[in-house]
Formats: structure tokens, C-alpha cells, sequence
């Protein structure tokens, strides 16, 4: 987390036990906080204050935003997260038609799909969690409108890495996630623009404008708006210097590791995404043995269950599964030094000799 957002949590914890829907002193101390931290996260984003609905998590606000609209036809690109995809596929399953917009082979969604998609909703991701790629969301923003379907969009990867007000600015509604941006896990946003009505998932007391109840995480709300804030007002520089150690960390791999390449190119993706594959590996042995020389890497996706499967988002880019085993993912942030990368470079060409009998 970053230090200002888990200080600001823990004095809330500490310090501000009201219940923001009470009616005494303390309770509208909290409601207090609440309000301050929605006007603050809603400027970050770019949307008004009463267009902010706190949740639990991105995968709640995208199941809302799914579900609290009465659609016959969903468009998603095929490499949504399984918030999206999963959703979809109940909602496929309750009757509505369902359509895969198709990507590329670095990733990034053809438009030409959509245009015969004809959905009432359309789900695009704004930065991919696998491979890090920017999506052309304002493009897909502009088909939706002349389309008149509405426009999801799964901005939780996103917020490190661009200002997302235009894509606020265009969208109906945008999911967001705290702890992709040095929040606490388990506090989501869900930006419903325009003042639309929309159906909950929770029914209750009503909180959120009778659009999401349950008493709200006070502390982890107002530690999401302190993230959100100091990542709006660092991001350029941020970005700037982890994009650097992403690049020497890549360049590094390929240069040590034969048969290591870059699964997309860089000017097409996020600064703090690393992705390569590797022939004549698995990446599910490699993750093991990476983890115990304290590197600690993904391959697709994280499930629940800690099971690798072969990346849906690899093989909808076209990659081959036998190219697709051996992928790897290093993510960095923040908080990532050239000490890490050094370790990283130390450790990854080892493993992968290893590996191969080397
Ligand atoms: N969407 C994307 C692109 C993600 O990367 C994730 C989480 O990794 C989610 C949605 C789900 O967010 P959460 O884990 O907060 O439910």
C-alpha cells in the first residue's frame, strides 16, 4: 500500500468507529470522512460525486454494472478478466446473447469486431492484466454511442498508468479496484454516470443511494481516495521511471535467456508490465523454483484456487499453447527498485538452465 493511504486507514481504524449511516456525533464524523473521500476519488476520475458507488472490490462493480441493467445481448473482447467473462457467461446462461470480440496478436482489440457486434452492452477492459496492453477504449466509446449500446468499462488496471478522465468522460459505467493502486484489497468503486437507476446486487439499508447496501469500509474508502490521489499526482514520474526498470529488466531476460521474447511490444502496453515467453520451459515449474530464489511471478492469470491453466488471453492473441506454457509475468510498481530487477536477473536465467537440464 502506499504509506499516506495505509497511514490514513489506520487513524480512520483507530480513531473513527461511527457508523456513517447513524445520526450522532461520531456517525456523521464518519459520514464525514465517507463524503470527503468520494468527492476526492470522484475528482481523480473525473466524475461527479453522486456518480460514485463504493463496493468491495472490482469484481463486484462489474458484476453491478452487468447485472443492474436489463440487456438481450453482451459484447466483451476476449481477453477480459474473469469478472467480466464470468459474468457474461451467467448471464449467457439466464438467455442473453452473448458475443467475443476478437484482439490481435499484441493484444489489443480489433474495432472492426465490434462494429458487427450490435450488443446492448459492451465490455472492455482498459488495460489487460496479463499482458498490460492499453485498449482503444475511446474508440470503442464512439461505436457504442452512434450504436446506442452501453459501455462498461473495466478501468482496474488502469488508474497506475493514465489519467482515466476521458475514459469516464465517455463510458456509462467504469469499475475500479483499490489495491491495483496501493489501496487496501477489498474496497471497489463503481462509476455510474449520468444518474442512471440502476438494480443492486445488495438489497438493504439502502446506503450508496439505495444502489449498493451494506455499511460502507470507511477506513478502506478513505485510504482508496488517499491512493487514488497521490498515484493522479505521481503517475507521469512514476511511470516514467518504472517503464526504465521494466525495460532493462526485459531487455535483460532476452538478452540472457535464448529463446526468451517479449510477448508484446512495448508501445502498445503499461509501464510497469513485464511479459515474456519462453521456449522449452514450463512456466508452472519455473514459478516454483522462482518463488524459492524470492522472485515471486505469475504466468496467466491468478486463479483462487492457485491452478495454472493455459492463458485464454495468450490464445486469443494467436500465441501457440506450446509457447503459451511458457510464459512469464513480472509485474512492477511503485515501490520496485533496481534491486529488484538485478535479483530478477540474477535469478530467472539460473532457473531456466536449470529447467533445461542446463
Ligand atoms: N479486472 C481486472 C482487469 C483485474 O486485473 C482484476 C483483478 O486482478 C479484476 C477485474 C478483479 O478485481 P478484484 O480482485 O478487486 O475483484
Amino acid at each position: 500500500m502506499r504509506p499516506e493511504a495505509l497511514d490514513a486507514m489506520t487513524r480512520v481504524l483507530a480513531n473513527d468507529f461511527g457508523n456513517p449511516s447513524g445520526v450522532h456525533l461520531r456517525a456523521r464524523d464518519a459520514r464525514a470522512l465517507l463524503e470527503d473521500a468520494r468527492d476526492r476519488f470522484a475528482a481523480v476520475v473525473g466524475a461527479s460525486p453522486h456518480e460514485v458507488v463504493f463496493t468491495g472490490c472490482g469484481t463486484e462493480s462489474i458484476n453491478l454494472a452487468m447485472r443492474s441493467v436489463s440487456v438481450s445481448s453482451v459484447a466483451a473482447s476476449a481477453i477480459e478478466h474473469d469478472a467480466v467473462r464470468e459474468t457474461a457467461a451467467a448471464m449467457g446462461r439466464a438467455g442473453v446473447r452473448l458475443t467475443e470480440l476478437r484482439v490481435d496478436s499484441d493484444g489489443v482489440l480489433e474495432i472492426s469486431a465490434l462494429l458487427v457486434s450490435g450488443a446492448d452492452l459492451v465490455a472492455v477492459m482498459a488495460v489487460n492484466n496479463e499482458v498490460g496492453t492499453l485498449q482503444p477504449v475511446l474508440d470503442v466509446a464512439n461505436h457504442c454511442k452512434a450504436s446506442g449500446s452501453l459501455l462498461l468499462v473495466d478501468a482496474v488496471q488502469a488508474l497506475s498508468w493514465i489519467d482515466v478522465r476521458p475514459i469516464v468522460g465517455v463510458a456509462d459505467f467504469v469499475a475500479f479496484s483499490a489495491h491495483k493502486f496501493g489501496g487496501p484489497k477489498g474496497v471497489g468503486a463503481l462509476i455510474v454516470r449520468g444518474g442512471r437507476r440502476i438494480e443492486p446486487l445488495l438489497y438493504g439499508g439502502g446506503q450508496e443511494q439505495e444502489r449498493r447496501s451494506g455499511t460502507q469500509n470507511v477506513a478502506g474508502i478513505v485510504a482508496m481516495a488517499t491512493a487514488a490521489e497521490i498515484t493522479d499526482r505521481n503517475r507521469n514520474a512514476d511511470s516514467a521511471r518504472i517503464g526504465r526498470l521494466r525495460d532493462r529488466l526485459v531487455d535483460g531476460l532476452v538478452g540472457r535467456i535464448d529463446g526468451c521474447t517479449e510477448t508484446v511490444p512495448r508501445n502498445v502496453k503499461v509501464a510497469g508490465s513485464a511479459h515474456v515467453c519462453i521456449e522449452g520451459i514450463s512456466s508452472e515449474e519455473l514459478l516454483v523454483l522462482l518463488d524459492r530464489e524470492g522472485v515471486y511471478a505469475s504466468a496467466g492469470s491468478a486463479c483462487a484456487s492457485g491452478a495454472l491453466h493455459v492463458s485464454p488471453v495468450l490464445l486469443a492473441m494467436g500465441v501457440s499453447k506450446e509457447r503459451a506454457l511458457g510464459s512469464l509475468r513480472l509485474s512492477l510498481g511503485v515501490t520496485s527498485t533496481d534491486t529488484d530487477v538485478e535479483h530478477a536477473l540474477a535469478a530467472v536465467p539460473g532457473v531456466v538452465a536449470r529447467l533445461r537440464g542446463g
